[in-house]
């Protein structure tokens, strides 16, 4: 019997919790021809989740957890995740029931077709503010020019994974994580089904503005090294420009001489070019300071305990 692991990184999710495991036993009840893992993994909850978690296990058998030491983030609470599935396949779900249990019976059906990679596909996006939809689709449009794999919009982390994918994103131990590109960079053989968005049953996101743009931020560098190759560019640009001015002011100042002036196109090319500048150490920066972070080579998490004894 092939056994599936339900994978679902908590944090600070004790409302939602039992209410997804109703949901997902209706679910995973109907298909015992499976061998069903649900494995929990805390990443440092500040409320009670751990205890919620700890007592459906004493419920219910097919429950695991892992508990991390701390809040690692859901990036590496996922790969704690990945380590500890024992699945031949493993499906990401969040906690908050935004992804529909409903959709998992699809994906399985696609694995068993022999797809390695099923991810789901939003229809919709649920409940979430115009300005957060518009950026996100600039965000996947820029994403999507700097690089040749496609990172394809309106899907996340909601999807099934075979063995093959999960021990693949094992062997990548980086700590400045972003999966959704590793899904990309992997391969394999992928195909999506469809699923519309619900709101959050409980809770909060914990995923504010900032936090979304310092995830943007990183999806970037950490994907691709095209900033590094667009400052390349500007710099060239900048320069050919600069150097057809020069000529300019050289012919022009020898033809009809220099009454020293031009102190506000000075003020304007000295600050636009500072401004560039700082720009693109900005970007240099960004990626040496994840050199400085892999450089280290430390672990992605720490576990305080997988299931009790
Ligand atoms: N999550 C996590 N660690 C974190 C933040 C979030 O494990 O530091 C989990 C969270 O419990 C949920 C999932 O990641 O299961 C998605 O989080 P959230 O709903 O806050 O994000 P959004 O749906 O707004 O993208
Ligand atoms: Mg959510």
């Amino acid at each position: 019997m092939k056994t599936i692991s339900i994978l679902v990184p908590c944090y600070n999710e004790a409302k939602s919790l039992a209410l997804l495991f109703d949901e997902l036993n209706r679910v995973i009840s109907q298909m015992d021809m499976y061998n069903w893992e649900v494995l929990f993994v805390n990443d440092g909850s500040r409320d009670n989740t751990m205890e919620v978690i700890r007592d459906l296990r004493r419920k219910d058998s097919r429950v695991s957890y892992v508990d991390l030491s701390r809040n690692f983030g859901k990036e590496n609470a996922m790969l704690a995740g990945f380590d500890y599935a024992k699945g031949d396949a493993v499906i990401i779900m969040d906690a908050d029931l935004q992804h529909p249990p409903a959709v998992i019976p699809d994906m399985i059906q696609k694995w068993e077709e022999g797809y390695d990679d099923v991810y789901a596909q939003r229809k919709a996006r649920g409940k979430e503010s115009w300005l957060r939809k518009k950026l996100t689709k600039l965000y996947y449009k820029m994403l999507q020019g700097s690089s040749r794999m496609d990172v394809l919009p309106n899907v996340g982390d909601f999807r099934l994974l075979d063995r093959k994918c999960v021990d693949a994103l094992c062997q990548m131990r980086e700590s400045g994580r972003y999966t959704k590109g590793m899904y990309c960079f992997i391969g394999f053989r992928k195909i999506g089904v469809e699923f519309e968005t619900q709101d959050r049953v409980a809770g909060e996101s914990s995923m504010s503005y900032r936090k979304l743009a310092n995830l943007a931020l990183e999806g970037i560098t950490s994907y691709t090294t095209a900033p590094l190759r667009w400052a390349t560019f500007i710099g060239i640009v900048v320069s050919v420009t600069a150097f057809v001015y020069m000529l300019f002011v050289l012919i022009k100042a020898l033809l009809y001489g220099d009454p020293v002036a031009g102190y506000p196109t000075l003020l304007v090319i000295i600050l636009f070019l500072g401004g560039i500048q700082l720009f693109t150490i900005g970007i240099i920066g960004e990626y040496l300071g994840k050199v400085f972070v892999e450089a280290k080579n430390r672990p992605v998490y720490f576990v305080r305990e997988y299931n009790e004894k």
